[in-house]
């Protein structure tokens, strides 16, 4: 199965100039989608960790399918303002913007290690961000996957100069 068949590009969004994979139609199939998580299961199984880090929105998809798969806790990096207790906090640079990412002060353990995962890896400034609050809160980062890597923008390259190992199905 070419899991490339499922995630058409989509130009100009969000942004001119941007040329986004959309996930949806890997999601919609549901073969494509079963076989995405078992490839990402045999990923993640080179990685030793105690928790798993989903980063909202779509990195939550495949965190969750994978918390359940390796039999892991599942922790949050959400957006802002989501979360309802103290937080650590990291801004970060986009493709398209800037934004940041929280993750809840009291939930992982101190030297938890944590495998950092999202659907997409770009420039790899939301891994760094998302790694930086793994270490926030003392915790260690195991490394980072991810379902589809966009190689031209470097961020593989990125991650491995902050420190990060990365592995993605797709590139
Ligand atoms: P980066 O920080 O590596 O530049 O961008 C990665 C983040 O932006 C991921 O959270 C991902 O969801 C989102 N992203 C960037 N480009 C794309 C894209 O082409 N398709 C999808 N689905 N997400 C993207």
């Amino acid at each position: 199965m070419n899991l490339l068949d499922y995630l058409p590009t989509v130009p100009d969004f969000p942004k001119p100039g941007i040329m986004f994979k959309d996930i949806s139609p890997l999601l919609a199939d549901h073969k494509a989608f079963a076989y995405a998580i078992e490839q990402l299961y045999d990923l993640s199984r080179g990685y030793k960790f105690d928790y798993l880090l989903g980063i909202e929105a779509r990195g939550f998809i495949f965190a969750t399918a994978l918390a359940q798969a390796t039999k892991k806790g599942l922790v949050l990096a959400r957006k802002p303002n989501k979360l309802p207790k103290q937080v650590f906090s990291k801004a970060y640079g986009l493709e398209y913007g800037q934004d940041a990412l929280q993750l809840q002060q009291d939930i992982l353990p101190r030297d938890a290690k944590v495998l950092v995962i999202d659907d997409v890896l770009a420039t790899g400034g939301t891994l760094i961000a998302a790694a930086n609050l793994v270490e926030q809160a003392g915790g260690h980062v195991a490394g980072a996957v991810v379902l589809l890597e966009i190689s031209d923008l470097l961020g593989s390259a990125k991650l491995t100069s902050a420190n990060i190992q990365s592995k993605s199905l797709i590139k």
